[in-house]
């Protein structure tokens, strides 16, 4: 059986590493925003080259708190790509704003700079992008449109730890790099944890009180904030990890690699643009027999999944909230399909997954 994830041998390599740091927290007795979360934070910043870094308790917190700190008025629009995870649109809803769904480009499956202008309207007060797979949005479009017309960009970067535009990382082209450190995404702890990137100053201080209850001083409240904390032992494992992100990126950019030289012409493959660095969280094809395909690779034991089935305003939660017919999505939700490309996957994987797939007897239909 070739699995999809396996973080238990994605971290093995990693444990003495882990072990060591997890008893240097607990012999500590400091357990909630103490040195480690700090030292994180200082290093994640640096990994960047962005000013601050605000380690919180998961990624949609931060995405949620980054809505919160920018203080905008009710109801006011965030323009988002129709096929995004469903946590970008539910943080612009927590946060007391307007989603407005955005239709993504079908060639890379990230926001589509020509979408935004028809849909801005004088609501419209920022632009939260999703680089979505790994693959880093045209963020130089996106800005040069957020700048024309005063908005303010945040990124959801939960999938994109280290990807590059122009040599330049995700995160820090806007007001707001929002990461999730979930234990499947490519910078992974051992449990939830997440963190906000900014170059602004006192954006940054803003969130270092919305996380912790909205206080500067202890039991002075400024804000009706949140408890939303990266913890010391989260914070310490993400140290280790970071340390190896650069070697789990390679692995898979080689993974990807050999993909898109061993994989039939028959499946629409990535996007690839030379100015940009894709991390390949997450290696999506897309088939028009997709669930017979997906059938058949289990069969033959290859497992793999689907980022994602349904498109956010066909979600029973976004009823009320999201409308419309976004045809682009729906393409894309219900044809793409997530081939093995974790720490864990081996290049021998790789092969047998394209090898499976060129006898897929559906193939041409
Ligand atoms: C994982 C993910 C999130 C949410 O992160 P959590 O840490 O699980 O809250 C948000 N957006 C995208 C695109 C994601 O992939």
């Amino acid at each position: 059986m070739i699995e999809y994830e396996n973080l238990k041998a994605a971290n093995q390599g990693l444990s003495g590493e882990l072990l060591a740091a997890v008893k240097r927290v607990i012999e500590s007795g400091w357990y909630i925003l103490g040195q480690e979360v700090q030292a994180f934070e200082q290093e994640f910043a640096h990994a960047l080259q962005v000013g601050h870094c605000i380690g919180v308790a998961n990624g949609l917190d931060a995405l949620t708190l980054s809505f919160k700190a920018l203080e905008l008025p009710a109801g006011a629009e965030v323009l988002v790509a129709s096929n995004t995870y469903i946590a970008t649109i539910l943080a612009i809803v927590h946060a007391g704003l307007t989603p407005v769904l955005v239709e993504p480009d079908l060639a890379t499956y990230n926001m589509d700079p020509r979408q935004l202008r028809p849909v801005l309207t004088r609501r419209t007060a920022a632009i939260c992008v999703t680089h979505l797979y790994g693959k880093p949005c045209r963020m130089d479009l996106i800005c040069a449109f957020a700048t024309e017309h005063g908005l303010h960009v945040v990124e959801d970067c939960a999938q994109s730890h280290g990807a590059r535009l122009k040599d330049k990382a995700t995160g820090t082209f806007g007001i707001a790099g929002c990461f999730s450190f979930y234990p499947t995404k490519n910078l992974g702890a051992l449990g939830d944890a997440g963190t906000i990137v900014t170059n602004d100053k006192s954006f940054a201080d803003r969130l270092r009180h919305w996380r912790n209850y909205g206080s500067k001083v202890k039991y002075v409240n400024t804000y009706a904030g949140y408890n939303s904390r990266l913890d010391e032992m989260q914070a310490a494992i993400l140290r280790v990890k970071l340390a190896h992100l650069e070697a789990i990126t390679t692995h898979k950019r080689r993974l990807a690699t050999m993909y898109f030289n061993l994989l039939p012409r028959e499946l629409v493959l990535p996007a690839r643009q030379v100015d940009e660095l894709d991390v390949f969280h997450i290696f999506a094809v897309r088939h028009a027999r997709r669930d017979a395909l997906r059938g058949w690779l289990l069969d033959q034991g290859v497992k793999t999944e689907v980022h994602y089935p349904i498109p956010p305003h066909r979600q029973e939660a976004m009823k009320g909230i999201l409308s419309g017919d976004y045809p682009i999505a729906e393409q894309i939700h219900s044809s793409i399909l997530s081939l093995p490309i974790s720490f864990a996957t081996s290049e021998q994987d790789v092969q047998s997954v394209c090898e499976t797939i060129r006898q897929f007897p559906g193939l041409g239909d």
